[in-house]
């Protein structure tokens, strides 16, 4: 058994509350961009768009899994599929090409805007600032979010955009990335993160530890998985498993 030398980490539902941030910005970006193109288009003396927050946002959604299911090898890559959706939808509409590009793009942009407002939990600055003097640590997200652009990514030297860059999780390939880049071995690492199919499955099968953020206590857990509820109490559970394998695993 090797020491613990790293910490890679999940963001979302990880180190903050994602739902009403997706919500925010999925109905906030869409209505942004019907305001804005009705607001440029009524300057130009050009009628409405026959489009709505409602339908509309159901048929971009649609688009998007459409997408999805065309090109798989970009099922993960949501900021690509929301572009081509988008730019489909509003051509549909009526828009010419060139139009349909740049208020897609735009829209985007607004989408990034809003999608990095998340609030981190209070106790993740500190509780990653202390970790970081002891274990190199990576962020590996599914999410779309800009990885330089979100609040705690000072403290990830290593951000692995798993869905853009590469395959998204469950797939090894950006735990093995983020393993590589950090010059790791897997059973000197541990990820943390709040999905058992996305994040604890796959790290343990390539034998790293694995932290559960997890509310539910009815699961019996395979080895080197444990299970916390939130995550301001993984600094007990790091100094329970070093005072446990003393000498071993997780001690320095
Ligand atoms: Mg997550």
């Amino acid at each position: 058994m090797k020491h613990l030398k790293a910490i890679t980490f999940d963001l979302d539902d990880t180190l903050w509350d994602n739902h009403g941030v997706m919500a925010r910005t999925e109905e906030g970006h869409y209505r942004w961009l019907l305001e804005a193109l009705e607001a440029w288009r009524a300057a130009r003396k050009e009628p409405a768009l026959a489009l709505s927050q409602e339908s509309g946002r159901e048929d971009y959604l649609q688009r998007r899994q459409q997408w999805a299911k065309e090109v798989p090898e970009r099922r993960g890559d949501f900021t690509w599929l929301r572009l081509r959706a988008l730019e489909a939808q509003l051509e549909a509409a009526g828009l010419p090409r060139s139009a349909a590009l740049m208020w897609a793009a735009a829209a985007m942009n607004e989408f990034h805007r809003l999608r990095v407002l998340v609030t981190p939990h209070p106790e993740a600055a500190g509780l990653l600032a202390a970790l970081a003097e002891r274990y190199q640590l990576a962020a590996i997200t599914n999410g779309n979010i800009h990885l330089a652009r979100q609040p705690l990514a000072a403290y990830f030297p290593v951000a692995i955009a798993a869905g853009e860059l590469l395959a998204p999780k469950p797939d090894p390939t950006s735990f093995l990335t983020a393993l590589s880049r950090l010059n790791v071995a897997p059973e000197c690492a541990m990820h943390v993160g709040d999905s058992w199919q996305e994040d604890i499955l796959p790290a343990q099968q390539l034998g790293m530890h694995a932290v559960w953020i997890a509310e539910t206590e009815d699961q019996t857990l395979p080895p080197r998985v444990h299970r916390i509820a939130h995550i301001k109490e993984l600094p007990q559970l790091l100094e329970s498993l070093e005072k446990r394998h003393s000498g071993g695993v997780y001690n320095h």
